[in-house]
């Protein structure tokens, strides 16, 4: 008998008719001699309404109490599901987090997993239950409430996978898979089979929020084999797995886009050792996530550093930032949040040259300015106007081939010999 967690995200839970599907999906699963233990997201639009509800309180939030709020949606869903399984005449129990005790660190709206309790979800599929676990949520050392971070469902399913060493893990979502790109922006993107761990973790962390990106790390860090799949079809979806070979084929395996970065500049910090540690010291303190940064080359002395962080993050930045900008007697601060990030990602671009330099080229025909740039083994990232966004992501994918029905694995690319007489990036 194999272990399968499944997760079904807000789409998938959208109303009770779309709960009556997960729970004939559970039940079919069960039936094909599965134990099946089932993570829920809150009911589509249900967390930003409940992230409304505390912006009509304060626009400075007790981040505590904020997640006390936001986790209620998803407590509702386990609830629902669990009886949609018992009215079909199926065994179900429903855990909130701390009842499978999904302990988390204290840092609340992103939070981060350290243990879970696998001993009661074990023993109710062993009185033949489904296992119906709340995604999202989690409990601190002190026993509050806490959530894992948009998306965070995701995450709750891989961890749960990994305790309970299930046999694979199923998100099921409103697309039947990981796609070149999103494929509710750009009609071409194609379905992938198969995705390596690294480009996953890659295209996750650069704004493709098909999976959130700790889900991919708990995956790839514990092996658990991830799917993802539509809750709509029969489709195989797309498996993310180790990388073989043939994977390295394909140069760029998706593009990805990200709208949710704010852009901040420390005009005329004086250039000397120690500067940039002041600035991101106290930021890193606040637990903001900085992501691109760039510095430019002094003159006099000065120097201007900019760098990008989470919208949600970007009131708080800016009081850190204006008071660092004071006590290293800088010339002040810009801030723009009109900005989207451009990215495309593929394990191929460790070996091939020229793909920095594509990028580029195309986003230059379109007449793109690219404000930041940041590269790794396997991805490029530009800083672009976010009026833009579309219009680059479009490009990219045409630039790259990944219009063109994707060749078989193991078959060698037009685009990657092309590239091979590229500049090395
Ligand atoms: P859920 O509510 O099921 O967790 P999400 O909205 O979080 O679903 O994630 C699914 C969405 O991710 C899709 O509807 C799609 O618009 C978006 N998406 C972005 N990039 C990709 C990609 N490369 N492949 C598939 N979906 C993507
Ligand atoms: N309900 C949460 C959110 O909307 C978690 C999730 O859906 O994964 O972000
Ligand atoms: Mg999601």
């Amino acid at each position: 008998m194999a272990l399968i967690v499944q997760k079904y995200g807000g789409t998938s839970v959208g109303d009770t008719e779309r709960m009556k599907n997960v729970a004939r999906r559970c039940l079919a699963a069960q039936r094909a001699g599965n134990d099946v233990v089932v993570v829920v997201s809150a009911m589509s639009g249900e967390t930003n309404r409940l992230l409304k509800l505390v912006a009509q309180i304060t626009d400075r939030p007790d981040e505590r109490e904020q997640d006390v709020v936001v986790a209620t949606g998803e407590q509702v869903s386990i609830g629902l599901v669990a009886m949609a399984i018992q009215a079909q005449g199926g065994k179900a129990t429903s855990f909130l987090g701390h009842q499978v005790r999904i302990v988390t660190d204290s840092t609340f709206s992103k939070a981060r997993i350290k243990s879970i309790d696998a001993q009661p979800i074990r023993a109710a599929l062993s009185k033949g239950h489904i296992v119906v676990v709340a995604g999202f949520q989690g409990v601190d050392d002190e026993g509050s409430v806490t959530t894992l971070g948009r998306g965070g469902s995701d995450t709750t399913a891989v961890a749960v996978a990994a305790a309970l060493q299930a046999d694979a893990c199923e998100i099921y979502t409103d697309v039947d898979g990981v796609y070149t790109t999103d494929p509710n922006m750009v009609p071409a993107a194609r379905k992938l089979d198969r995705i390596t761990y690294e480009e996953m973790l890659e295209l996750a962390s650069v704004g493709a929020k098909v999976l959130q990106i700790r889900s991919v790390e708990f995956a790839m860090k514990y092996k658990v084999p991830l799917w993802v799949k539509s809750s709509f079809t029969s489709d195989p979806g797309t498996l993310v797995c180790e990388e073989d070979k043939s994977m390295e084929d394909v140069l760029v395996r998706g593009v990805a886009y990200d709208r949710n970065e704010a852009k901040i500049t420390v005009c005329g910090v004086p250039d000397v050792p120690g500067i940039a540690a002041k600035i991101f010291g106290p930021l890193d303190e606040k637990h903001i996530v900085v992501d691109l940064i760039v510095q430019n080359p002094s003159r006099d002395g000065r120097t201007d550093l900019t760098f990008t962080v989470g919208k949600s993050d970007f009131v708080k930045a800016q009081e850190v930032v204006r008071q660092v900008a004071r006590d290293i007697q800088a010339t002040g601060i810009e801030t723009d949040d009109n900005v989207a990030k451009v990215s495309i990602v593929g394990v191929g671009m460790r070996n091939h040259s020229g793909v920095a330099a594509r990028m580029f080229t195309a986003l230059s025909a379109e007449g793109i300015n690219i404000q930041i740039i940041s590269t790794s083994e396997i991805k490029v990232s530009c800083l672009v106007h976010s009026k833009y966004t579309e219009l680059a992501v479009r490009a990219l994918h045409t630039a790259f081939g990944l219009d063109q029905p994707l060749p078989p694995e193991g078959a060698a690319t037009v685009s990657e010999s092309a590239a091979l007489k590229g500049e090395k990036v």
